[in-house]
């Protein structure tokens, strides 16, 4: 037995757990950001092995062109998301992975001159593995926060099969709004995706499930599906919003009321769980030949006029506040992802990665942090069932061992648990610490 530490057999579909939605901008329209004057490209924005450059220094390139790529399968490729020079390769700190890597800087020629583009008509008259070759060389990667590799999760074992695909059409974390707004204005895109991923697995099972706050995402992907060759397949599944209901894991559970296995994955018990927005990357990059440069991201809180904005990956996170109006006076703390799971910046200059769902401009009080009063109110809120005082306390003495014996990989970070603590402890920033000490000494 592991440490005592028993292995949980059920995670809880969060039935009491509601935290204030702030969706306001769920009816803003997708606004494109100008391009920007230079970009700082991260090689490494994907789980799995790095990326290395593929050009060099003083080069000139093209929107679209690869600069990043490894000789791994499961690396993922980075592109330029824009035309101009290669001026400069970097170090420097991701404090969303946490980590040191390098980056490839380009600087503009203002032309935005693209590669060609090799557009296909009818997916059917590619084979499967022509199209999860297009899909990496787009350099796809999960949107629904994950960063795992798509063609990996499309890629399956030999004679295997995936009997259920799960569209996550669910966006749970408060502020966020960017898939909202992909279905309702790229709702034909996300379709077309979702045709393709289910010519890869053939899924006896389809469901688009979305949360309820969502009724005209509903009304129109329905209405998409009814017209297309998978009307009759797909059953669109509204899903009452709890946080964090988005993960795969309860989206599992709130579907289909299976359990993923603790330490394992959706595709164990024959289920694929894919985002929207990743279903739309995968129409672009299958159909229209478009390289994975440019996402939709949220740009909410204390910024004077916050909006839904179409950006290129890399673009610094001043470009996207000063659109937006700049930000109030009261900010003090701005934070790339949402409210619950994103990592605070110091830096206006940090580039947006692949996978960025939001930037939140917060006024955060700061409390300090008090010794654990043994309140309980973490374990009840962990939909994961996992015993966040514990992995916190093994996690500030620096037990990481002790860290993976409970269970550790089964936490999705979904900060529910500092949340919920009145000793104001930052059980979520402790276990994302440990993950990283745990990942280094592998
Ligand atoms: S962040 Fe906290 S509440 Fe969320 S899964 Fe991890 S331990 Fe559980
Ligand atoms: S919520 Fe905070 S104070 Fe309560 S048991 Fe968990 S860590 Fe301790």
């Amino acid at each position: 037995m592991k440490n005592n530490i028993l292995k949980p057999k059920y995670r809880g579909i969060p039935q009491w757990f509601k935290i204030p939605e702030h969706k306001l901008t769920a009816t803003n329209a997708i606004q494109t950001l100008p391009l920007p004057d230079r970009v700082v490209i991260p090689l490494h924005q994907h789980i799995g092995p790095p990326s290395y450059p593929v050009i060099k220094i003083g080069d000139t390139v093209l929107t679209g062109q690869k600069i990043g790529d490894s000789n791994e399968f499961r690396c993922v490729p980075v592109h330029a998301t824009i035309s101009g020079k290669v001026t400069d390769i970097i170090s420097f700190k991701d404090v969303v992975r946490n980590k040191e890597q390098q980056a490839i800087v380009i600087e503009s020629d203002g032309k935005d001159k693209w590669i060609d583009l090799q557009t296909v008509d009818d997916p059917e008259s590619l084979s499967n593995e022509e199209i999860i070759f297009k899909i990496r060389e787009a350099g796809i990667v999960g949107m629904g926060g994950a960063i795992y590799p798509a063609h990996l999760k499309l890629t399956l074992p030999k004679n295997g099969r995936l009997e259920t695909l799960i569209l996550n059409g669910c966006e749970c974390e408060p502020y966020v709004t960017a898939d909202h707004r992909v279905m309702l204005e790229y709702g034909e895109e996300v379709i077309s995706g979702l045709k393709i991923i289910t010519k890869l697995i053939s899924p006896d099972n389809i469901f688009i499930a979305i949360e309820d706050n969502k009724p005209d995402a509903i009304e129109h992907l329905t209405g998409i599906v009814e017209k297309s060759s998978l009307d009759g397949r797909v059953t669109i599944v509204p899903i009452k919003l709890k946080y964090p209901i988005g993960a795969r894991e309860l989206l599992v559970k709130a579907v289909l009321n299976k359990e993923v296995p603790f330490s394992g994955r959706c595709r164990d018990i024959s289920v694929l769980v894919h985002n929207v927005s990743t279903a739309k990357a995968i129409h672009d990059a299958v159909i229209e030949g478009r390289p994975f440069i440019e996402e939709v991201i949220t740009v909410g809180g204390g910024v004077n006029n916050p909006q839904n904005l179409l950006i290129r990956v890399g673009t610094p996170v001043k470009n996207l506040i000063e659109y937006c109006g700049g930000k109030n006076v009261n900010v003090n703390q701005i934070v790339l992802g949402g409210p619950m799971m994103g990592s605070a910046i110091t830096d206006l200059e940090t580039p947006v990665t692949k996978g960025t769902r939001c930037l939140l401009l917060k006024n955060t009080k700061v409390k300090a942090e008090q010794d654990c009063i043994h309140c309980g109110n973490c374990l009840d809120a962990c939909s994961m069932r996992l015993n966040p005082s514990l992995l916190a306390k093994y996690s500030q003495s620096g037990r990481y061992d002790d860290c993976g014996e409970a269970y550790i990989d089964d936490c999705i970070e979904c900060g529910v648990c500092t949340y919920v603590c009145p000793a104001n402890i930052p059980i979520t920033q402790y276990i994302k610490t440990a993950k990283q000490q745990l990942s280094l000494m592998e």
